[in-house]
């Protein structure tokens, strides 16, 4: 960017405490989903749980995520990345989901983002469950399949549940069946726990989904495995959607359905890091749960994962700019 825009800095802990004011996202400015006409990348929440099969309360998450994240600060020690520099951030609020209706919300959450789609500007979300994931790559697949780098402790490639029933277990099957996602540049990343009867992944193995196991990840370390992520989701457009319960549930236990043995925060820092310079159309952070996070330390890793995910949007819009 030429000048950096001031108008689109988060205000300052020396200016205005950090405890005090109204938590937007990363204490940047507000703006309505109307007036896009300078904004870069739009932090968005979806408060949306009604697609959660066990604990719920991620409905709970954007607010709470808004909250611990004005504790973010302006540059990425590690990368040295200053995303509020590189591009125009605000918070949009939230999407207008209905509490009671997957159909509707699904309709909504699809609409909005068309919207944002439309008007070139990155999402970057705040869940809610992962169930929201699906529609908002319905809108951003508009023309094609996109590719998605998923971090997440289970793959979310279920077939419906309760006899015919979408759920946060379902998006990325649902997503592979409509050609939303080339299942051939699919890379899932953190999986494991028990497993409700191992079809999600015949489904994988049938469409060529790269899934790999936590395990492999402590086995072969974060930056192998990305370089093999990176390859295979080449330099055509990617979606990345992270569930915080790819994290240890020692780090990160708020949330609807945590299983032992997960990725450290460092690790996923590392993760995020290395998704630089890939093509991101959007990114999420999903599943979130204040309810079960006593002390909050959940929200403040998700908090943090959002500024890692937004500096590699960032850098991405700076690189493309013209
Ligand atoms: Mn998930
Ligand atoms: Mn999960």
């Amino acid at each position: 960017m030429e000048a950096v825009d001031e108008r689109f800095l988060p205000v300052p802990g020396n200016v205005l405490p950090r405890f005090a004011g109204i938590p937007t996202f990363m204490r940047l400015p507000h703006r309505a989903a109307a007036e896009l006409d300078d904004v870069d990348i739009a932090l968005i929440g979806v408060p949306f749980d009604s697609a959660t099969s066990n604990r719920p309360g991620a409905r709970h998450g954007p607010r709470q995520l808004r909250d611990l994240s004005t504790m973010i600060r302006l540059v990425n020690q590690a990368t040295r990345v200053a995303p509020f520099h590189l591009a125009r951030c605000a918070d949009l609020g939230d999407v207008l989901i209905n509490p009671v209706s997957l159909d509707d919300s699904r309709r909504r959450i699809v609409a909005y983002y068309r919207d944002i789609a439309a008007a070139g500007v990155v999402p970057l979300t705040a869940g809610g469950d992962h169930f929201i994931s699906w529609p908002i790559l319905e809108a951003l697949a508009a023309d094609g399949p996109l590719g998605m780098i998923h971090v997440d402790a289970h793959s979310d490639l279920y077939p419906p549940y309760f006899g015919g029933f979408d759920s946060h277990g379902t998006p990325f099957r649902r997503a592979v069946e409509q050609g939303l996602l080339d299942p051939r540049r699919i890379v899932q990343i953190g999986l494991r726990g028990s497993s409700i009867d191992m079809s999600d992944v015949d489904f994988a193995d049938e469409h060529g989904i790269r899934q790999i196991a936590v395990e492999e990840v402590f086995d072969r370390g974060v930056d192998d495995v990305m370089d093999e992520a990176r390859r295979l989701v080449g330099k055509e457009p990617i979606y990345v959607s992270f569930d915080i319960d790819a994290i240890d549930p020692s780090q990160a236990p708020g949330t609807g359905t945590p299983e032992v043995g997960g990725l450290w925060v460092q690790q996923a820092q590392r993760l995020i890091r290395r998704l630089t310079g890939l093509e991101v159309v959007g990114a999420d952070l999903v599943e979130v749960s204040p309810p079960w996070d006593a002390g909050g330390n959940t929200a403040w890793v998700g908090a943090n994962l959002m500024f890692e995910l937004l500096c590699v949007l960032a850098d991405g819009v700076h690189r493309r700019r013209p």
